[in-house]
């Protein structure tokens, strides 16, 4: 499978028509952005580590019975995915306050919840991705009652997942936020999972392990993304 012309970029990965019209090409960049944008640089080695880390875990999450988009790595940056049509969400499932969490309450990062909380905020940017009821998200037919229980069911075994997953590898999984998309009439899991969606604490330090380094500008940036690939890897 080749790439054909590019349809779209976006801030960490370009996009790309193939010959196949239900498959396209994602390449993944180097390119940063936080604060909706504000705050732009590079992470030399991303793409390859969010690209790579991505499909381990995409793969892994189908043989818990979560559809993805992932057909087939191309090389270091580049997968073949089904090409699905997104829906405008971003789903948050955290497992411990941080980030706008902490700031919305006015509450200190780190405190562990019985149970992980979700919620969903409304994709777009020009809005700087408002928070968004899971009844103002069936008003605005962005999606179906039944594809919002799906959703949630999908998000919790990948919660449940992951969070046993990186325990392994001596990460916390504090938060994360995935995006689903449409194929063939039902929800799968797109877009990508990786440092730069997901909070990752040492479980020894509790060192932040993801792309808080970047927004916060907390140093060895590149080195951390290197090593959770290498974690995730098992080598
Ligand atoms: N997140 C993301 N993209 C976004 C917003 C959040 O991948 O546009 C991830 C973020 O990396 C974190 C989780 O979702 O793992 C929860 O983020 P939060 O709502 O706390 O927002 P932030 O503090 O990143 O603004």
């Amino acid at each position: 499978m080749r790439k054909l012309e590019q349809l779209y970029e976006g801030k960490a990965k370009k996009v790309f028509r193939t010959d196949d019209p239900k498959k396209l090409i994602v390449d993944y960049k180097d390119d940063a952005t936080a604060f909706n944008g504000v705050k732009k640089g590079q992470i030399v080695g991303k793409g390859v580590v969010n690209n790579t880390m991505s499909n381990i875990l995409f793969q892994m999450l189908e043989t818990k019975g979560v559809p993805t988009h992932f057909v087939e790595q191309l090389s270091d940056r580049e997968t073949v995915v089904k090409a699905v049509e997104i829906v405008p969400l971003e789903v948050i499932v955290r497992n411990v306050s941080a980030g706008s969490f902490a700031k919305r309450y006015g509450v200190e990062e780190g405190i562990e919840f019985d149970r992980p909380s979700f919620e969903t905020s409304y994709k777009n940017d020009d809005l700087g991705d408002p928070l968004m009821c899971e009844s103002h998200a069936l008003a605005l037919k962005i999606v179906t009652e039944e594809q919002l229980e799906t959703i949630k069911k999908y998000a919790l075994i990948i919660n449940d997942t992951l969070k046993e997953f990186f325990l392994e590898k001596g990460l916390k999984l504090i938060d994360f936020k995935i995006e689903f998309g449409l194929y063939d009439g039902e929800i799968i899991l797109a877009d990508e999972i990786s440092p730069d969606t997901c909070r990752l604490w040492d479980v020894e330090t509790n060192e932040k392990m993801d792309k808080d380094r970047f927004r916060r500008d907390l140093g060895n940036v590149e080195e951390t993304y290197a090593e959770v690939l290498r974690r995730v890897k098992g080598n």
